[in-house]
C-alpha cells in the first residue's frame, strides 16, 4: 500500500469508491498507529463500506515549545498496519500541500476551549479544527471516528460539524489501554522505564474518583484534591484533574441527575504530557 500524498489523487480515490455506492469512514490520525488507533479503524469499518485513514503531524496544532520535532513519524510501519486492517487509501500530505502559503483565514473557538487542554494549550483546538475542516472538505465521509481519549477535541469537532454543516455523522471510539490501564498514546514512546511504571496512576485516579462520584459521593473536589497530592508524591506534575461538564467543558463542583460529565486529567512525567478521562453519566 502507498501513501496518497495529493489532494486530487485521494479525491479521485473517494470519487471512484463513492461512484461504486460505497460509504466512507475517515479516521484521521497524527501516524505512530497503535492499537488505539486500529480499534477506531475496526470501528470505522462496522459504519461504513471504506475506510479511509489519514497520516498527518499537523504543525498548527503544536505550539512553538512542544514536540512538533519529535514527535515519532513512522509512516512506512503505519501503511503495513493499515494494510493489514483492510484500510481502503491513507491519505499523508506533505505541510506544503495542506498549508499553501499564508492563511488569510481561521477559525476561532469560543468558551468550548476555555479549560482543559484548550486552557493549557492556546491555539490548540483551533490548529486541529482548521485541519479537521480541511480534511473534511477533501474527503467529505460519511462518518469519521474520533477517540474517546481527545475528549474536547470530540465535543469541539461536534459543535463544528453542528455550526458549520458538514454532513458527516461523528463516531466516539473507546479508549485502548495497556493491560495495566495507561491509555495507548503515541507519546508513552517518550517514557522512560521508571516513568512508564508510574504513568498508569492517572488512570487509576480517575478510577478511584470516578467510582465514588458514582456511589454518590459530594465532597469531588475534596476526593480530586487528594488524588492530586498523591500523584504528585508520586513524582506526577499535574496540569488539571477536574470534573467537568461534558456539554460546556466547564469545571464543576458537583454532578445531578440525567447529565453528563467528563472526569478528566493532564499531568506531565518529566517532559512528557499525559491525558486520560472518564465519562460520566448521571
Ligand atoms: P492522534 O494520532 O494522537 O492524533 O490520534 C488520532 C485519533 O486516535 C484521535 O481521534 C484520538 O482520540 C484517537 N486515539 C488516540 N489514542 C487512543 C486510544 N488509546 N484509544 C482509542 N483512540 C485513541
Amino acid at each position: 500500500m502507498e501513501a496518497i500524498k495529493s489532494i486530487d489523487d485521494i479525491r479521485k480515490r473517494v470519487k471512484s469508491l463513492k461512484q461504486d455506492g460505497k460509504t466512507i469512514g475517515f479516521v484521521p490520525t497524527m501516524g505512530a498507529l497503535h492499537e488505539g488507533h486500529l480499534s477506531l479503524f475496526r470501528l470505522a469499518q462496522k459504519h461504513a463500506d471504506e475506510v479511509i485513514a489519514s497520516i498527518y503531524v499537523n504543525p498548527e496544532q503544536f505550539a512553538p515549545d512542544e514536540d512538533f520535532e519529535e514527535y515519532p513519524r513512522e509512516l512506512e510501519d503505519d501503511l503495513v498496519k493499515c494494510r493489514e486492517e483492510g484500510i481502503s487509501a491513507v491519505f499523508a500530505p506533505s505541510d506544503d500541500i495542506m498549508y499553501t502559503g499564508r492563511q488569510f483565514l481561521s477559525i476561532e473557538v469560543d468558551e468550548l476551549n476555555k479549560y482543559m487542554d484548550g486552557g493549557s494549550r492556546p491555539g490548540f483546538f483551533e490548529g486541529i479544527l482548521l485541519i479537521v475542516n480541511k480534511l473534511f472538505n477533501i474527503i467529505e465521509p460519511d462518518i469519521a471516528v474520533f477517540g474517546q481519549k481527545d475528549i474536547q477535541q470530540f465535543r469541539i469537532l461536534q459543535q463544528m460539524v453542528k455550526e458549520f454543516n458538514h454532513d458527516v455523522e461523528l463516531v466516539m471510539g473507546p479508549i485502548k489501554r495497556a493491560n495495566d490501564g495507561l491509555a495507548l498514546s503515541s507519546r508513552n514512546a517518550y517514557l522512560d522505564a521508571e516513568q512508564r511504571k508510574l504513568a498508569p496512576g492517572l488512570y487509576r485516579s480517575l478510577q478511584y474518583v470516578g467510582k465514588q462520584i458514582k456511589d454518590g459521593a459530594t465532597n469531588i473536589q475534596l476526593l480530586l484534591e487528594h488524588q492530586k497530592n498523591e500523584l504528585e508524591a508520586k513524582g506526577f506534575k499535574i496540569d488539571y484533574l477536574n470534573l467537568f461538564s461534558f456539554n460546556t467543558m466547564a469545571p464543576v463542583k458537583n454532578t445531578e441527575d440525567n447529565n453528563k460529565y467528563i472526569l478528566a486529567g493532564a499531568v506531565y512525567l518529566g517532559e512528557t504530557r499525559l491525558i486520560d478521562n472518564c465519562i460520566i453519566e448521571k
